[in-house]
């Protein structure tokens, strides 16, 4: 054992393969209570109409403490959907997003709620009718409902979804493609969605002056043809948001202008404005 040359190279591998698995398997055990135990809430985050300087919308994003650790959304989100758990955790987050929503919309009217949902919903059987469902028990407008799915599910098999998108614009629900140049599905294709907003990759927004004036462009020229909005995301500095309020980019939203916030800071946040406005 011990006179094997390369016994540290393999236990190290063996090592941190077991304690990935370790992680895992705990991560997905805590994550199994999380919507019943309380460990899961929203934050917020402003997205700001470049011509009104005014908030038109916040995007819901999910937040969880595993036994007090806080956890980021692209670690839990995937076990989420490995081990079956993000229909129901989709569903928590869709029906407090509205919750919360109607509270934003107390202090500003028109404000919608947006809200990231995976492609393991869209597949479910049901997800229309339960959508259907919270908006209507809890009387939440549906136009002021913008479901935000990531691009690389169009750019794989656009057809399997294509339907379920349309039920959900048949409820009065809007579309918003997230993530947008990351998925390498065409901007053309755009049309057969039938997409109300695109949202560009904060990847070319921060390399805004480079490689992602080209695509910013693109879409801002596709936008006015095809009236849809563009949200610029991961605004970071003045600089940036000037250069993409001058390229015509409709919507912005960024550390620049807030970060994510809990929902009585975001009241905080948007009773402020309204006094300033
Ligand atoms: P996303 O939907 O693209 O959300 C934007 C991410 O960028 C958020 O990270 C947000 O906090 C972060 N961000 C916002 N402004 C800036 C900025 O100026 N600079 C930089 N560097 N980052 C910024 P977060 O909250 O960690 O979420 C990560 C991803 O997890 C989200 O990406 C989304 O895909 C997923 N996610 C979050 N909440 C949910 C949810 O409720 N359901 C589902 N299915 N996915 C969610
Ligand atoms: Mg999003
Ligand atoms: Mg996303
Ligand atoms: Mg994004």
């Amino acid at each position: 054992h011990q006179k094997r040359i390369n016994r540290g190279k393999i236990s190290y591998f063996d090592d941190n393969l077991r304690m990935q698995l370790e992680r895992i398997r705990r991560l997905n055990d805590r994550l199994s209570f999380a919507v019943q135990d309380g460990s899961l809430s929203l934050v917020f985050q402003p997205i700001i109409d470049s011509n009104t300087n005014l908030p038109s919308s916040v995007e819901a994003l999910l937040r969880w403490q595993m036994d007090g650790e806080p956890v980021p959304p692209d670690e839990f989100i995937p076990i989420a959907e490995q081990y079956g758990m993000i229909s129901e955790i989709g569903l928590w987050v869709l029906k407090n997003a509205c919750i919360q929503g109607l509270e934003f919309q107390r202090i500003i009217p028109d404000l919608s709620i947006s809200v990231n949902v995976s492609v393991m919903q869209l597949q479910g059987q049901k997800f229309v009718v339960e959508v259907a469902d919270i908006l209507r028990k809890l009387s939440f407008p549906a136009d002021k409902l913008h479901i935000e799915i990531t691009e690389s599910v169009f750019a794989k098999d656009k057809s399997t979804f294509l339907s379920t998108v349309k039920s959900l614009q048949e409820l009065g629900a809007r579309i918003s493609i997230d993530d947008f140049g990351t998925g390498y599905s065409s901007l053309s294709s755009m049309l057969d969605i039938g997409v109300d907003i695109v949202k560009i990759d904060k990847t070319f927004i921060q390399d805004v002056d480079k490689k992602g004036l080209s695509i910013v462009n693109a879409v801002v020229q596709m936008a006015s043809s095809l009236s849809f909005d563009v949200v610029a995301e991961g605004v970071e500095t003045i600089d940036q948001s000037e250069k993409l309020y001058s390229l015509g980019v409709s919507h912005l939203q960024g550390y620049y202008f807030s970060k994510p916030l809990d929902a009585s800071s975001l009241c905080t946040y948007l009773e402020s404005i309204k006094k300033a406005s």
